[in-house]
């Protein structure tokens, strides 16, 4: 019999470290399941890890009670948890948490009660322990925390020391949250031997513990704590949990309402989206057919295959389309798909078009629902009964009883580290390692992949698909006409032939906005003193002249303040380094984040002498400011972390913009993602220098990413696009590889 567990416990720990403990012989346990265990002088929760013949260490304590009859980790999630334990460095229970239901947590509390004092014992103690030992007699007992308090200084080395000797007794009340019930044990009276035999037990219980027992069992579906607390008397049910003779469940609903994925800005995305797009009409293009050919062909081979697949394609290329026929592949075969967004507010549409196509089979993982909601969301996941999550990256760990296809959408984002709490884990890294254990596919999508991925996918590691050329919606009512008739006639199936007609449409003219790069240099010496270049002024005027939306991008990216130099475009860069120094306002002293050095900011430029050298930055409000100058009366809004607290919410924003009530959109990196306006033609730079000298090594290839996703936003309409970069490093690489949209 395997009588002992090595168990993940709830402490800050070494990682990939367990406890051994034994397993009470009323206690069924299997490896995944949450319990109680003793931990010092606490209660603690913990994983079991494994079952073993032996334990670690020669004593060893026992565990105290399941939360759950069942195990709520797989075997999976397991060798995953481990695996999370030692890669980031954490402790093993940092990471199965990941894969616990939601509201997992739970704290005990420790009561504290007297015991039989012999006058022996009283006479050897301290004055103030025996006056803390009569108010607890007085009491009949006392929280720990209480009780430690009375005892002064040094106090719970002292409740220590009097529960070792027997004068008081410690009690861990376990917590009974009202999401508890009753259940029966599966083994309630006969347990095996140590030699496989089994001994029917019999109890003699008292009255009301007999009267709850039996109600339970009737009942058969579970007993909720309260109701029993109330009709049995408080603590019967307990006595049963710990004799063995109960188990103790999470209350989940049988009949859970219907979670919708409602976001705030469902209205206006659902009023986006075309219903053939929604209904999966559309005809792929050639080079759609050919990724997703690969990618169900590798989905269908034996394992184990190569399944990991980097699709590179510019916005607007159909990688989404893609993404959804992948899934329909692999939830018509019963398999269940995770497809992590970088973060749900800010990709309304991709969720929305996820939720159109697989109507009533998608679980959205955000924020907005209530702990209960996502409680429930968890035991139906598990359940089997959602064919897609949809979520950011802790949505990795969701419970998905046969996952098939992991989809990870704009796979270059940062925000699929996590930084604030451990495991300090990255989804991309994660999600490689759960599809090789689980053998599912994994699809990065990105139009700017991480240099990383990208150098994975040309050495071979990940395949790489490339979708180079934008859909354009203006040739869709043509190109549909077109494949109705091709499918009356081709040969070779519609699919063939319509998808022809279109990747040539698209490779005369890739549909990108065309981008031009503004020297603000120039202008300085041309007397412009404005924020807006000429060019960026005619164009905005005449946008909205036309009454078509403009947007214009001003990146805060970790807005770090530089000093540069207006003439010449010379950034202070540290001399160690050779990263850009960041200005502190507080001791105006410009600081290498790097190396710690210090410098005093120069008046002079180092380059060409001139004393047009200071430190950069423009905020939204300042251009909001200059736009009203401009162009008066217009509507203008401003979309930034600023805005988004106490004015219009983002749904009400998007809309306005949406409806054409907003004329001119400025903001921050909120505005950069996943927004598809198709009257929106003309895309500003307001400024593209900030992002560029963070100091960071991947400031370029960042500043190169955010650059094409702006420039991605504009001209996704029948009319095309425009876009216009300022800045004072037009030599730049990131920016000049921007401008051309030039990945490779
Ligand atoms: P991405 O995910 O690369 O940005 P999307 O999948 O969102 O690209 O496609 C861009 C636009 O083109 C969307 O409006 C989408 O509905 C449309 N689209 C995608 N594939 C096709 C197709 N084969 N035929 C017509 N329109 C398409
Ligand atoms: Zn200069
Ligand atoms: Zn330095």
């Amino acid at each position: 019999m395997l009588r002992y567990a090595e168990v993940a416990v709830d402490a800050p720990v070494s990682p990939a470290r367990t406890f051994s403990y034994h397993i009470p012989e009323q206690l069924r346990l299997q490896p995944g399941q949450l319990v109680w265990v003793p931990f010092g002088r606490r209660t603690l929760q913990g994983v079991v890890m494994e079952l073993a013949a032996a334990p670690q260490v020669a004593e060893t304590k026992a565990i105290l009670q399941a939360v759950e009859p069942s195990p709520l980790l797989t075997p999976t999630a397991l060798t995953l948890s481990r695996w999370l334990s030692r890669y980031y460095l954490c402790s093993l229970f940092d990471a199965v948490a990941l894969f616990l239901p939601p509201g997992f947590k739970a704290q005990v509390r420790s009561e504290i009660r007297p015991a039989a004092l012999t006058d022996a014992a009283q006479s050897k103690l301290k004055d103030t322990t025996r006056e803390a030992l009569a108010t607890l007699t007085e009491q009949k007992g006392l929280p720990e925390a209480e009780f430690s308090k009375l005892l002064g200084k040094g106090g719970l080395r002292e409740v220590n020391r009097l529960v070792s000797q027997g004068l008081i007794r410690r009690q861990v009340d376990l917590p009974r949250k009202r999401t508890f019930r009753y259940v029966s044990q599966l083994f309630p009276a006969a347990l095996p031997e140590d030699d496989g035999t089994e001994v029917t037990r019999t109890y003699q219980l008292p009255g009301r513990q007999e009267r709850l027992l039996q109600a339970v069992r009737e009942q058969g579906g579970g007993y909720s704590t309260t109701q029993a607390n109330k009709e049995f008397g408080s603590g019967v049910g307990n006595a049963l949990v710990e004799k063995g003779l109960l188990g103790l469940e999470w209350v989940r609903q049988e009949n859970p309402p219907e979670i919708l994925p409602v976001l705030p800005e469902e209205s206006w995305a659902a009023g986006l989206a075309p219903a053939a797009i929604a209904a999966g009409e559309l005809t792929l293009t050639r080079m759609q057919a050919d990724a997703l050919a690969r990618i169900v062909a590798a989905l269908d081979a034996p394992a184990p295959s190569p399944r990991t697949f980097l699709l590179h394609g510019v916005t607007g290329s159909g990688k989404t389309e893609v993404y959804l026929r992948a899934i329909e592949h692999i939830v018509k075969r019963g398999q269940q798909a995770i497809f992590l967004v970088p973060e749900i507010a800010l990709t309304p549409q991709t969720v929305q078009r996820v939720n159109a196509r697989f109507p009533g089979q998608v679980a959205v993982l955000h924020s907005g629902l209530t702990e209960r909601q996502k409680f429930d969301q968890w035991w139906k996941i598990r359940d089997g009964d959602y064919s897609v999550v949809v979520g950011p990256r802790s949505a990795l760990f969701a419970p998905t009883p046969d996952l098939g296809l992991i989809v990870l959408d704009e796979e270059h984002e940062w925000t699929y580290k996590q930084v604030d709490t451990p495991p300090f884990y990255h989804a991309r890294t994660a999600a490689l390692e759960l599809a090789h254990l689980t053998g599912a596919g994994l699809i990065l999508g990105s139009a700017t992949p991480d240099v990383e991925s990208y150098h994975h996918a040309q050495s071979g590691r990940y395949r790489l698909l490339e979708l180079p050329y934008r859909i354009r919606q203006r040739d869709q009512p043509a190109l549909q006409r077109a494949a109705e008739a091709a499918a009356k006639y081709a040969v070779n199936g519609p699919a063939t032939a319509a998808g022809h007609s279109l990747d040539l449409a698209a490779a005369a003219d890739d549909g990108l906005a065309d981008v031009e790069i503004c020297d603000l240099r120039l202008e300085l010496r041309q007397g412009n003193r404005s924020i807006f270049s000429r060019a960026l002024a005619a164009a905005l005027t005449e946008c909205i002249e036309q009454g078509r939306q403009a947007i214009l991008f001003l990146n805060r990216r970790g807005s770090a303040p530089i000093v540069q130099c207006r003439d010449c475009g010379y950034v202070v860069t540290c001399s160690g380094c050779a990263v850009s120094l960041t200005y502190h306002a507080a001791e105006s002293r410009l600081r290498c984040h790097r190396c710690n050095a210090r410098r005093r900011p120069p008046t002079r430029c180092r380059q060409c002498g001139s004393n047009h050298i200071r430190q950069l930055g423009i905020g939204t409000q300042r251009v909001v400011e200059e736009v009203e100058k401009l162009l008066p009366g217009i509507a203008v809004e401003r979309w930034d972390a600023d805005a988004n607290r106490g004015g219009p919410s983002p749904g009400e924003r998007m809309r306005r913009l949406a409806s054409g009530e907003t004329q001119v959109v400025v903001g921050t990196q909120l505005v950069a993602k996943g927004l598809d306006v198709p009257a929106v033609t003309l895309v500003g730079v307001v400024l593209a220098d900030v992002g560029l000298h963070l100091p960071d090594y991947r400031a370029g290839e960042r500043a190169f990413g955010l650059l094409c996703q702006v420039a991605g936003r504009a001209g996704r309409g029948a009319e095309p696009g425009r876009v216009i970069i300022q800045t004072y490093n037009p030599e730049h690489y990131a920016i000049a590889a921007a401008a051309r949209q030039d990945y490779a």
